[in-house]
């Protein structure tokens, strides 16, 4: 079997399944409990968000917890939402931050999304020229997960700045976190948001970085957990399981990646002699984890359950949207033929990927290829 279907989840590390399953059953504690049962829960609490904070050079109090990046990328944008106001992002972000500038607008604000060029990034000089005295938030993704573009952050942030002395700075990190190299100061992001289970750690756990100084509004009503930014009894054992799989990926970012772009070299030369084969994330310019491609004359959903009959595990698009049949909106936005649209498959590494995994996964892909375009 090879399972290159990462960019949706990645298998949790060992020593997070260990870490959770302790905390489970022994750690049980609710940390605002004043006895020592909280205490403890509690305690490792502020340990992990030590570790965290510290994995993208970050403050402790400038990590809040969430249910992952969907609720962050809800809670930080929603904070925006006031009539007149203005946001940008562009135009291939996740449906979790689509959907609810959508909504933004619905309730008065003006959005602008900005196109990308063939390898999914936005325009610098567009994104200046758009900013105007109205602009509260830019909010563009690191790394996109359908097809790994980079958006160099540390580049954006001082247009940001010299246009804006208002706006702020949103990124939804989730597929560049513990990937490539990220920190907040360098990036000069005053928002950020990540998700566990992207990087080996536990579903349905994530944290959003909030600026010092800054103070988004809680989504949910209730206590005053995480400052008060974040009602709701916090998930101790899926934090602290979180923070095994950083303890394990943090300290080796950039050899991981190397390591990754090596495999992700390999796919594409053993890919390479599919006819027509279009790559819609060469290997220098985007994510080392991500290599999106497009093989007109097969459709994407027939590949992907070929494949799977094969034990080799891929997807179309993402994960979230695989379930419609609409074509991707990232990969229209890179104005792709459409038939290479249709033929698109994504296949994602992690740091636990083989070359042998690898290698079965591009001798399938070519069998599936051969096998789909002969009928
Ligand atoms: N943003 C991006 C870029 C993603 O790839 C995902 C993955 O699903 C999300 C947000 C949503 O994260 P979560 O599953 O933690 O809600």
């Amino acid at each position: 079997e090879a399972y290159l279907d990462n960019a949706a989840t990645t298998p949790m590390h060992k020593q997070a399944v260990r870490v959770m399953a302790d905390a489970l059953e022994n750690e049980y504690g609710n940390p605002n409990s004043l006895h020592q049962v909280g205490r403890r829960a509690e305690d490792a609490l502020e340990r992990a968000r030590k570790t965290l904070a510290q994995s993208i050079g970050a403050a402790p109090g400038e990590i809040i917890f969430t249910s992952g990046a969907t609720e962050g990328n809800n809670q930080i944008l929603r904070s925006f939402i006031k009539e007149g106001a203005h946001i940008i992002t562009s135009a291939i972000e996740h449906p979790s931050v689509l959907r609810t500038l959508e909504y933004a607008k619905s309730q008065g604000v003006r959005v602008d999304f900005l196109g990308v060029d063939a390898l999914g990034r936005i325009d610098p000089l567009e994104l200046e020229a758009k900013i105007t005295k109205d602009t509260v938030l830019v909010s563009l993704m690191m790394v996109n997960n359908e097809m790994g573009a980079i958006q160099d952050l540390a580049a954006l942030a001082p247009i940001i700045r010299r246009k804006s002395r208002r706006a702020k700075f949103h990124s939804d990190a989730v597929q560049g976190y513990l990937k490539l190299p990220l920190e907040v100061k360098k990036a000069d992001l005053d928002f950020l948001t990540v998700s566990a289970h992207k990087v080996h750690g536990p579903k349905g756990c994530g944290f959003v970085y909030v600026r010092k100084g800054q103070r988004p509004a809680s989504l949910l009503l209730g206590g005053e957990q995480e400052q008060g930014l974040r009602a709701g009894t916090v998930n101790v054992p899926a934090i602290v399981g979180f923070e095994a799989a950083v303890n394990a990926l943090a300290p080796h970012v950039e050899e991981n990646a190397a390591r990754v772009k090596n495999l992700k070299a390999e796919l594409l030369r053993e890919l390479s002699s599919l006819e027509g084969i279009q790559v819609n994330s060469p290997l220098e310019e985007t994510s080392p984890y991500i290599l999106s491609i497009g093989i007109p004359g097969t459709r994407g959903e027939v590949m992907l359950h070929y494949l799977s009959d094969k034990g080799v595990y891929v997807s179309t698009g993402s994960a979230c949207t695989s379930k419609d049949t609409k074509d991707s909106h990232v990969l229209q936005a890179l104005k792709l033929p459409e038939a290479a649209i249709k033929g698109s498959i994504r296949i994602s590494l992690t740091e636990t990927t083989t070359l042998d995994e690898v290698r079965h996964g591009a001798a399938m892909i070519k069998e599936a290829v051969n096998f789909l375009r002969r009928k």
